[in-house]
């Protein structure tokens, strides 16, 4: 009497335990794996970082990269103030997507990190910490208590990223506060200095009168506003007769439309189109000046009446003259309430779009008026101080007091505005609500003022590489040409805004950053401009930090006996501090001239970086500012390539807000869901366009697309391992080539479904790959899932389950039947290690940590993911099997019909499980014949059928080719693998079993046992 192969059925009562399909079911080879279906990422992901810092992981990949060619992102520094935000965390993601794929497609691309520390956001934060205390600290103090600060949100936000799975020489950032980016930011802005790119001038700049600074460009918000609006008369004082003869003896006046009175007393000009016609119109009191084209809006927002009749509105009838604008240009009108000539002027830029035509001009408030202000040599009148209140009225003939004096612009406009009545200057006041600028700050509106501030002059003459003449600005347009943008309209609006920019303020009156560190004579006020002096002050920066300037006087740091070149020796330090724009901007300098791993390798002709990528609103911001520093230091573009991506939003196109409740913290994704789960969601959107973020989209991210794919993981790593019955011991595929000893089968003689997985494998992971190239991740995402999804889940691995837990998985030596059962099934496991090993690697960029836990379960593996490299297509398919192609498309079609005629058979209720059909496949010559033959063995299998015939007919009796014949099955069926086979029960030691699975008992000396009654 045989034994039975376990203990329990032994002990079990006699006969009825032998022929028990019990036993025999623990011969099957299910899957087997540690690989864990619940992922607890939020749990298990910290665990799996802390080992990558253990064993340093990052330095290993730099190691292994070390000479190979460069691949250079030059990372842009967020601001070092609160924790990450969904942006921060799309950011770094994609960034980490680049460095990934880059170094896993063999480049050596390094990471550094950098942050933008100093600036204005932070001094106020510090200064609302700091209250009153502020006022009885030295600057020195004021600059550690922001350092601190800083510090405390860069070491956060870091934390942050590496939990993420960011790769990146996260102990080592850059940061814009180190003393040695301080002496590199000083550094270049002396290079500009030098070069006479720098200016020192009153100019209108956006001015911040609650945080008493000026503003650039990008630090000025469009918001809705609401302004006063007023039509001002300004009286003719030149004669009438000059503009047109009609007008001889009459009282004249032109009106003028302001939405900033507090700007009057600042008027010194009207301002005409000198092309424009303008019409003389005579009202019962007096003549009015305005441009024709506005006349009817004009008489209606003035209530202007008819000379001609007095009791209706003016019209064309009253018009007494029409001329161009540059008979305006050289009369004179009296200033509607100072004592002051207002001189009429032309300028271009004066339109018929809205107001008067005749437009009020304040050189010192506006930028336009300022250029105006120049052509005509008209004083620079400057009463606004830098908290925005009127001053010194009386030092500009505006006499004393005036009812506005001291008060702030806001307050001023409705004293003004009321003053304008007294004076009968006054034709109409309302509110008018347009879009107007505002502080990004601090989020108040800013106004216009000219002040002493250091500039870039964009139209400084510079020479191209070449050797021929250009200027600051068109060296930056041509610049832009040779960076390839993406997407591609990047390109143009940069383009706009560099060619109509206005110079480059890069002063600001505060604490926190760099100052302009020049020594100002305390005789003539001009700067000492000497290279030897300027490197001083650069070594000392980089010793001491930029608080050095704040600590030493001006006779400690100069050589002694310095002299200015008016022969005077006593200097002073400006105190002005950077635009935190040209520091970021200088990291091209700071950061990538200078540091060893974010060099091109020495060979690189213009060592530019081959991407920069930020959101799409630094084509104003860093963008801009970094391509003006690289072009200052270096007359090139810092950069190769530029990438934005869009805003985040929610899933009504709304942008995400605390206030909105649709906040996304991603923190509390990672703890939540896990960092995967970010990583993936980054994957999933096309980054160039908005991108649209939820709670419940994360979560179904979750939920369903990555438990489908770990789940994928999961049946793959199970199916490369088995149980020997022999030991009970579990044991893992030999990946090693049979001809060595292992358990791969060479391509040529693998299964034709085997072979044929290998091929749509091979097809992904060129397709991945080239969507890796051109950093289209969301195609990745789409392509990973079609895949896991159609191809594995739906298709492969379920076909494949008969073969993998039913074959033998050895063979005795002599029987051949049993020695090609095995080989088969060693064929798709075969299939499925090259499989599991391309598709760790291709999804390793993305599922940081998945991959890698994947990769640690994969049989053969040691180290990380991370340390290898992409796979090539060919180590999957020996060649890509397009030969065979059509083929295949016959058979899934024919697959198609069976599948469906089973599910007819089904629903009689003819068969139950597909497994009692028997197929006979119907050809009509032997060419046909021989193609079907090939497969024959393979058929059963994609049908999951029993049994599949192939056999050739008569032309005339088949009306498609191949005919098909489904019928149930008259044959027994298999105690073993179901399967409905003539071959069932002729091996007297197992007789419950067919043919073929024999083979697998014997060749585990599976114990003989007896037939069921
Ligand atoms: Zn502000
Ligand atoms: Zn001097
Ligand atoms: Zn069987």
């Amino acid at each position: 009497m045989p034994q039975a192969p376990d203990a329990k059925a032994a002990a079990a009562p006699a006969t009825k335990a032998m022929s028990e399909p019990k036993p025999l079911k623990s011969t099957l080879n299910l899957p087997q794996t540690a690989f864990p279906m619940k992922a607890n990422l939020p749990a298990n992901e910290p665990l799996r970082l802390k080992a990558w810092e253990e064993t340093d992981l990052y330095g290993q990949l730099r190691r292994a990269s070390a000479g190979r060619p460069r691949y250079i992102l030059h990372d842009g520094p967020p601001y070092a103030n609160g924790a990450i935000h969904l942006g921060h965390a799309l950011n770094k993601t994609l960034k980490d997507f680049v460095v990934k794929t880059r170094t896993m497609a063999g480049y050596d691309a390094p990471y550094v990190p950098g942050w933008d520390c100093h600036g204005l956001p932070i001094e106020i934060k510090v200064d609302e910490q700091l209250g009153r205390k502020k006022l009885e600290m030295d600057p020195v103090a004021v600059r550690k208590a922001c350092r601190e600060y800083a510090q405390k949100y860069l070491d956060l936000q870091r934390e942050q990223f590496i939990r993420m799975g960011v790769f990146g020489r996260w102990q080592k950032p850059y940061s814009t506060m180190d003393a040695e980016y301080e002496a590199r930011i000083a550094e270049t802005f002396f290079h500009f200095f030098e070069n006479g790119f720098v200016y020192k001038g009153l100019k209108p700049v956006s001015w911040c009168i609650h945080d008493r600074t000026a503003l650039a460009e990008a630090e000025v918000e469009y918001v809705q506003h609401k302004s006063p609006s007023v039509y001002v008369r300004y009286k003719l004082t030149s004669d009438p007769a000059v503009i047109d003869p009609a007008l001889a003896g009459k009282p004249v006046y032109t009106i003028i439309w302001t939405t900033t009175p507090w700007t009057l007393p600042a008027s010194l000009a009207v301002a005409f189109h000198p092309e424009m016609e303008y019409v003389a119109i005579n009202t019962p009191d007096a003549v009015y000046v305005v441009a024709q084209a506005l006349l009817s809006s004009v008489i209606v927002h003035t209530h202007l009446m008819s000379a001609k009749k007095p009791a209706e509105p003016a019209s064309d009838a009253d018009i007494l003259a029409v001329f161009k604008g540059d008979k305006l240009d050289g009369t004179t009108f009296a200033h509607p309430f100072l004592d002051r000539i207002v001189a009429g002027t032309n300028a271009t830029y004066v339109t018929a779009d809205q107001g008067t035509g005749a437009v009020h001009t304040a050189p010192a408030h506006g930028v336009d008026d300022f250029a105006t202000g120049k052509r005509y040599s008209l004083p620079e009148v400057q009463y606004v101080d830098d908290a925005g209140r009127q001053m010194h009225t009386e030092r500009f003939g505006g006499g004393v007091g005036q009812p506005y004096e001291g008060l702030s612009v806001w307050k001023a406009n409705p004293v003004i505005i009321q003053l304008l009545k007294e004076k009968g200057a006054l034709l109409a006041a309302s509110e008018f609500e347009h879009s107007y600028p505002h502080c990004w700050r601090c989020h108040n509106p800013v106004i216009v003022r000219a002040t002493e501030q250091w500039f870039i002059g964009m139209d400084t003459p510079m020479q191209a590489p070449d050797g021929s003449a250009s200027t600051f600005r068109d060296r930056a347009l041509a610049e832009i040409t040779r960076v390839k943008w993406d997407p591609a309209w990047g390109q143009e609006r940069i383009t706009n805004m560099v060619a109509t920019r206005p110079d480059w303020c890069i002063s600001r009156q505060r604490i926190w950053g760099v100052p302009i560190a020049v020594f100002l004579c305390r005789k003539c006020g001009e700067p000492l401009k000497d290279a030897a002096i300027n490197k001083r002050v650069v070594d000392l920066f980089m010793k001491e930090s930029a608080d050095a300037w704040y600590i030493r006087t001006p006779e400690e740091i100069l050589p002694a006996g310095t002299k200015c070149g008016c022969g005077h020796t006593d200097f002073r330090k400006e105190m002005d501090i950077l635009d935190v724009w040209f520091e970021s901007g200088a990291s091209s300098h700071a950061v990538l001239d200078v540091d060893a791993d974010t060099k091109q390798a020495a060979g690189d002709k213009d060592q530019r970086a081959d991407l920069y990528a930020e959101g799409g609103d630094q084509h104003r911001g860093w963008f801009m500012s970094s391509l003006l520093c690289g072009i200052g230091m270096h007359n090139r573009a810092p950069y190769k390539m530029v990438a934005t991506y869009g805003w985040t939003l929610d899933e009504q196109g709304r942008a995400l807000s605390k206030s909105l409740g649709n906040f996304i913290d991603p923190n509390l994704v990672m703890d939540s869901l896990g960092g995967d789960i970010v990583r993936l969601w980054v994957a999933s959107v096309d980054f160039r366009e908005d991108v649209v973020a939820s709670m419940p989209l994360l979560k179904r991210l979750a939920e369903e697309i990555y438990r489908k794919q770990r789940n994928t993981f999961r049946f793959l790593l199970g199916a490369l391992r088995e149980i020997d019955l022999k030991t009970g011991e579990e044991r893992a595929f030999d990946p090693r080539p049979i001809s060595e000893g292992g358990e791969s089968v060479p391509f040529e003689q693998m299964q034709p479904i085997d072979q044929y997985i290998l091929a749509r494998a091979a097809e992904l992971t060129k397709k991945i790959r080239a969507a890796y190239d051109a950093m289209e991740f969301h195609r990745v995402y789409h392509l990973l899932n079609e895949f896991l999804n159609s191809e594995l889940s739906a298709f492969y691995l379920d076909v494949l389950k008969d073969r993998l837990y039913t074959y033998p998985v050895k063979f005795k030596s002599g029987n051949e039947y049993q020695r090609e059962l095995y080989i088969a099934r060693r064929s798709a496991q075969t299939a499925i290690y090259k499989i599991t090993d391309a598709l760790a690697r291709l999804t390793a960029p993305i599922l940081t940590f998945t991959a890698d836990e994947v990769w640690q379960y994969i049989p053969g593996k040691s180290g990380s993911v991370h340390l290898t490299l992409f796979p090539e297509p060919a180590d999957l398919a020996l060649t890509p099997i397009v030969e065979h192609t059509a083929e295949w498309d016959g058979i899934f079609a024919l697959r198609d019909r069976v599948l469906a005629r089973l599910e007819e058979l089904r629903s009689k209720k003819q068969i139950g499980k597909s497994l009692e059909a028997a197929i006979t496949v119907l050809v009509d010559d032997d060419a046909h014949l021989q193609s079907w033959e090939k497969y024959e063995r393979a058929l059963p299998e994609l049908f999951n059928v029993s049994r599949v015939v192939v056999s050739k007919v008569n032309k005339a009796q088949t009306e498609i080719v191949p005919e098909l014949e489904v019928k149930p099955t008259v044959e027994n069926k298999c105690d073993r693998c179901w399967r409905h086979v003539p071959d069932v029960g002729q091996d007297t030691r197992y007789p419950s079993v067919c043919h073929r699975c024999v083979q697998a008992l014997d060749a585990v000396d599976f114990p003989p046992y007896a037939a069921t009654v």
